[in-house]
């Protein structure tokens, strides 16, 4: 039977969902008996191929998010808002409160430390957008899976049942926001 595809990404996250992901410990094993990886930070594969499950941790903060976030919607079958970032922006969104120049400033040239006071504007980086976004602002999502970070109990009942053809839910005691 051909294994299910399976592709992530970390956008403006921290990478702690995908660190919770691996807590899966050694069911991990048993998840690769029955899925691939395609594009993950796991994986040196760069660009997003044709797969089942894409998991998005991170909300949208610059430029290129947004471009990865349209090729992962692109092609997967079903796109999955992993923790508090990718569903509302999580803590990188208490950004929005200050005008995008405002933190340029404080980041690059008045903040404490700061040497070379100089914001960055080599046309190879990113453009910030004004605010960060959850990624159901930018793209249609067809799962949600809260926490910062989700517990690996919360990859593990959601990928189980999808696997299994099953619409997935989580039970109450895994569902939490922090
Ligand atoms: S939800 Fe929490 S753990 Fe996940 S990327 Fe955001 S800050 Fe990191």
């Amino acid at each position: 039977m051909a294994k299910i595809k399976v592709a992530t990404v970390s956008l403006a996250g921290c990478f702690g969902c995908h660190m919770s992901f691996l807590d899966i410990d050694e069911r991990l094993i048993a998840l690769l008996e029955v899925a691939e990886f395609d594009r993950s930070p796991l994986t040196d594969i760069e660009h997003c191929g044709p797969c089942d499950v894409g998991l998005i941790e991170g909300g949208v903060c610059n430029a290129e998010n947004v471009h990865v976030l349209r090729e992962f919607r692109k092609n997967c079958k079903t796109l999955v808002a992993v923790g508090a970032c990718a569903i509302n922006g999580g803590l990188p969104a208490m950004r929005n409160q200050f005008a995008l120049e405002e933190c340029l400033l404080e980041a690059y040239r008045d903040g404490i430390g700061v040497e070379n006071p100089h914001i960055p504007n080599d046309p190879e980086l990113p453009l910030l957008l004004d605010k960060v976004h959850p990624i159901h602002e930018i793209v249609k999502v067809d799962y949600f899976l809260p926490g910062c970070p989700p517990s690996a109990d919360v990859f593990w009942t959601f990928l189980s049942a999808l696997l299994a053809g099953r619409e997935p839910s989580l039970p109450y005691e895994l569902v939490h926001y922090d």
